[in-house]
């Protein structure tokens, strides 16, 4: 059983095509800039008990509108377990539906994904949020210790063709972004292999604590943003 937050039958921002977007309870690093606060408690009177049956009953309806699931959160790779069951019954149903369901993880990096053969294995991708390069600055930012997994999923994703996409919430003063930027380029670039970078503009709404009243990002620094991306051979988009 997994705790799910909400299921979406039909969304069109969580991936590629029209998917079902799975959201499971628990969050691991408390983000300042969540805009999803309410996934971060590890139990929560809102969120129901499922099993992949049931999920897997809720995915059926989409069928034939949607080309997959993702399965987000909160940190959905806290209860991963039962995401490989998850994603296991899913590839059983593309045969039995006769067109093919892709199944997408969407990430904070903070799970070690080479720990999950069994989940990997069944997993076409892995949307992957790099919140900050510098340590310094992941800690002011998130309650984790360390971003050193993220960077080491970060190479182990690309590794195995299984990168996706790279998520950064754009917010100045807040993220390194063009750190982040330098870094991960340089990465594609030893590996010689490279994946889409969503630059994700930050917005206040749903954020509680200290950012629930900082602007957004200008178009300028939006904009700013993909050029240095697109200086540095990343195939970047701004949303
Ligand atoms: S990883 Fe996502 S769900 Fe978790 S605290 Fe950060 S923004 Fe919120």
């Amino acid at each position: 059983m997994a705790l799910v937050r909400k299921i979406i039958g039909q969304s069109t921002v969580d991936g590629l095509g029209n998917r079902t977007a799975i959201f499971l309870q628990g969050c691991n690093i408390r983000c300042a800039y969540c805009h999803n606060p309410e996934t971060q408690a590890m139990h929560d009177a809102e969120a129901t008990e499922m099993s992949v049956t049931q999920v897997l009953d809720e995915v059926r309806k989409g069928i034939p509108f949607i080309r997959g699931i993702t399965v987000s959160g909160g940190e959905c790779m806290l209860q991963a377990e039962w995401l490989a069951e998850l994603f296991a019954a899913v590839q059983n149903l593309s045969d039995e539906c006769g067109h093919s369901l892709s199944c997408l993880i969407d990430s904070n990096g903070t799970i070690p994904f080479a720990r999950y053969p069994q989940l990997m294995a069944h997993c076409n991708g892995v949307m992957l949020d790099v919140k900050a390069w510098d340590t310094a600055v992941y800690n002011r930012l998130t309650q984790a210790s360390s971003n050193q997994t993220v960077k080491e999923n970060l190479v182990w994703l690309l590794e195995h063709d299984l990168l996706t996409e790279v998520r950064i919430v754009c917010l100045p003063d807040r993220v390194d972004v063009e750190t982040i930027l330098r870094n991960i380029a340089d990465i594609f670039a030893s590996i010689g292999k490279k994946s889409p970078v969503r630059l994700l503009r930050f917005r206040p709404h749903g954020v509680v604590g200290e950012l629930a009243e900082h602007p957004m990002p200008t178009e300028k620094e939006m904009s700013d943003y993909a050029a240095f991306a697109q200086s540095l051979n990343l195939e970047v988009t701004v949303k």
